[in-house]
């Protein structure tokens, strides 16, 4: 921008400006409050007086033609009209948004305060940088939607003058237009100011493709035109019968949208037969509804061309997401090609040009129950949730801007709409997080879904939860909308940081019990992280807090043989402070009595000595079970299952220290198990399981997972029971159940034997 006094014809230039923008605002049906907005013009004009744009005009030409489009395309009023006027003093000059408070109220200021705010653009240098932006810009948005209609406008204008800039700016922010700035325009119902966004965008973005299509429509336009008068001639004569007062027009479309058609159906220009964009805008008669109207001029031209059974939009009885309503008919010509025409209200025509934000109620700040304001809500709430992930934040809703949407119904009736590809578990989510979280499944038009399962348009879903349900890592791969995702991704953290919390406590209780002085418990984590090749703490702690990393080997890491623990229990006693245990007994640190006592070991467990043995974690013996016990160094019994790949190898090379286990004991504890149940995927049958388990048995369930997948039902069940009998009795019973097909007891780690087969 360059600074000189301006010359008499572009102050005369400027005047005519600003007067047709006062023109422009006459002919809306808002309250006149020219007043304001002149005092807006005169404040900005002074602001920017002498400053020239690149392209060598007045600056001031900018914030005059962006005030237009707010007030002619967009069809707002006063206070976003001055809001535009002033977008950019900010900005670009030493008046501060108190300047504009002071002089033009709160609101105005609020506005313009918004737009200085994401006057950077969305890209940034870095990725991080540009969702940070993209945050931005929808938090003002959220905040009024006035800031980001003006921001549009802002970029509309500076797309149309785009030329003037310099080549890598004119990529930057032609790139920045098709990635979010289009994308908002159509989701805020900006149709043809998306259409010339996207246009303007492939223009600059692909100068040369550009060119040769926009020869070629042109060479084409006018047999195209020519056919279409004769393919519109009969409609009109038939509608002006009728009495109705209507345009039928047809436009070329754009090379963009031609371009687009010609890479999706990767068919030559030269085939692409639907270059023309027709429509019927008419005015509605007060006896029948604009509905009704719609489909008569359906009827009376598919009386004369015969309509495409499979290419009816009826988007009136269901408007889509952005407001937009229309009946969409396609008819064959007389030359055998497809025309699709689309059949509007005038109110409908203004719906799909201006968007509902123009019909936003300003004054009460709200417009319930429509769709824009259930997706403002949701980015409010997506906003309001921590996301350090802001890329993933970027990317959802990068993806729902572009998504199309279907549309499927709850058994209630309500209609819920959700991007296309979006699964029984963003419907969950959609409708209340709490049912997102423990979601099974759904009942899609009366046969059982699993929560992956894709939605179709007209669908009747009902979702199914279970309270025991929790959210899995693996949803996060089919959960489409940026709702379900963050959802997602606040709970794992959260867990996470649990796990992290749990892990700390163990390592920290685990050190205080090998009598680790507090102010070593550094060096041990320090110890522990070279150990298992971690870097960080958080890492660490997590691990053993998901059992990933147990503590039983802590002591050998933490302490070799013959240091500090060796030698305060010489004898190889057991000690008050002698957990965690050993898993393996080494080789040379067996010292059982072999020599004394040629007899095989044995020993009977009882509910009294039960309390000093290790039932050990990898196979998770219970009372009952054909089981096998080592005695370690420190005389500790460690019992193993019989069939257990640790108790194979730990025969193989420390025969002689094991002993002979048999048990005695009077179901005074109960032990956790874990079970996994296969059958056919059928509603009841996980109500049926849980009364077996809880009603019939009266055993503890501690944790059920279940998942659902082409019709077959895997339930991931944890309990608590007293012994292997009982463990028996409930398996032999589930697996006579109807639909049941398979009961296996899991054994943790490897160890994978079923012997209750
Ligand atoms: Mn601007």
């Amino acid at each position: 921008m360059t600074s000189s006094e301006f010359t008499e014809s572009e102050v005369a230039m400027i005047e005519q400006e600003f007067a047709s923008l006062l023109d422009a605002y006459a002919h809306t049906s808002h309250r006149q409050h020219v007043e304001r907005i002149e005092q807006a013009f005169r404040f900005a004009y002074k602001a920017h007086y002498g400053v020239r744009r690149l392209s060598g005009e007045p600056y001031i030409m900018h914030p005059l033609a962006v005030a237009k489009i707010v007030v002619s395309e967009i069809g707002l009023g006063s206070t976003s009209i001055s809001s535009a006027l002033l977008h950019d003093v900010v900005e670009d000059t030493d008046y501060t948004v108190e300047d504009i408070e002071n002089l033009f109220g709160a609101k105005i200021a609020q506005i313009v305060d918004g737009l200085t705010k994401i006057s950077g653009g969305v890209f940034g240098e870095k990725a991080s940088e540009q969702a940070e932006n993209f945050r931005k810009l929808l938090l003002t948005m959220s905040d009024d939607i006035r800031v980001v209609l003006i921001k549009i406008a802002d970029r509309l204008h500076n797309m149309r003058t785009l030329g003037a800039q310099p080549k890598e700016k004119q990529y930057k922010i032609a790139g920045e237009t098709q990635y979010i700035y289009a994308p908002l325009a159509h989701r805020l119902g900006l149709g043809s100011i998306k259409s010339e966004l996207e246009n303007l965008a492939f223009k600059f973005e692909r100068p040369n493709e550009y060119a040769e299509l926009a020869e070629k429509i042109k060479a084409d336009s006018m047999t195209r035109m020519d056919s279409f008068e004769k393919f519109a001639a009969p409609i009109r004569e038939k509608l002006q019968m009728l009495g109705y007062d209507f345009d039928l027009t047809a436009r070329i479309k754009s090379p963009y949208s031609i371009w687009v058609k010609m890479n999706t159906k990767h068919v030559p220009f030269e085939e692409v037969y639907d270059l023309l964009a027709v429509r019927i805008v008419f005015t509605p008669n007060q006896q029948f509804s604009e509905k009704d109207q719609c489909w008569m001029i359906y009827s009376a031209i598919t009386e004369i061309y015969r309509p495409h059974p499979g290419r009816i939009r009826d988007w009136i009885s269901t408007p889509k997401a952005n407001g937009y309503e229309a009946l969409h008919v396609t008819v064959m010509g007389k030359g055998g090609e497809w025309v699709e025409i689309q059949i509007r209200t005038r109110r409908m025509h203004e719906l799909a040009e201006q968007g509902l934000a123009a019909h936003w109620k300003y004054k009460t700040g709200v417009m319930e129950d429509t769709e824009l304001d259930k997706w403002i809500k949701d980015i409010k709430e997506v906003l309001a949730s921590d996301s350090p992930d802001a890329m993933a934040f970027l990317d959802t809703f990068k993806l729902n801007l572009f998504a199309k949407e279907v549309f499927v119904f709850t058994p209630s009736g309500d209609i819920q709409t959700l991007p296309q590809g979006a699964t029984v578990l963003d419907l969950a989510y959609q409708l209340h997080s709490e049912l997102g979280e423990h979601c099974i499944g759904a009942k899609v038009n009366h046969s059982l879904q699993s929560s992956d399962y894709v939605l179709h348009a007209g669908d009747q879903v009902e979702v199914l939860t279970a309270q025991q349900q929790e959210p899995r890592q693996e949803w996060l791969e089919y959960a489409v909308t940026a709702k379900a995702k963050q959802a997602l991704n606040t709970y794992f953290r959260k867990q996470e940081r649990l796990k992290e919390m749990l892990g700390e406590r163990r390592l920290t209780d685990a050190m205080e019990a090998l009598l680790i002085p507090e102010k070593q418990y550094d060096a041990a984590i320090e110890k522990l992280l070279q150990h298992y090749h971690l870097t960080k703490r958080q890492e660490l702690f997590r691990q053993i807090g998901a059992d990933a990393i147990k503590l039983e080997g802590l002591k050998d890491i933490l302490m070799p043989k013959s240091s500090f623990f060796a030698r305060i229990n010489p004898f190889g006693r057991p000690s008050k402070t002698d957990t965690p245990t050993v898993v393996a007994p080494e080789k040379d640190e067996v010292v059982m009595d072999t020599k004394k006592d040629k007899q095989p070991h044995s020993l009977v467990l009882t509910d009294e000595n039960l309390k000093d043995v290790i039932l050990e974690p990898c196979c998770n013996p219970i009372p009952g079970d054909d089981v096998i016990g080592f005695k370690d160094t420190n005389g500790k019994m460690h019992i193993h299952y019989l069939n257990c790949p640790n108790a194979e190898r730990l025969k193989s090379s420390y025969g002689k220290a094991i002993w002979s286990v048999t048990w005695d004991t009077h179901r005074m504890s109960q032990y956790k198990e874990k079970l996994q149940i296969e059958g056919i995927d059928q509603l009841g049958l996980l109500v049926e399981l849980l009364r077996v388990i809880s009603d019939h048995f009266h055993i503890n369930l501690h944790d059920l997972h279940v998942t659902t997948n082409n019709g077959i039902f895997n339930a991931y069940v944890e309990l608590y029971v007293y012994d292997k009998q009982e463990l028996e009795e409930l398996i032999t019973t589930l697996k006579k159940m109807h639909n049941v097909q398979s009961v296996k007891r899991i054994f943790t780690e490897k160890t994978t034997q079923d012997k209750t087969k």
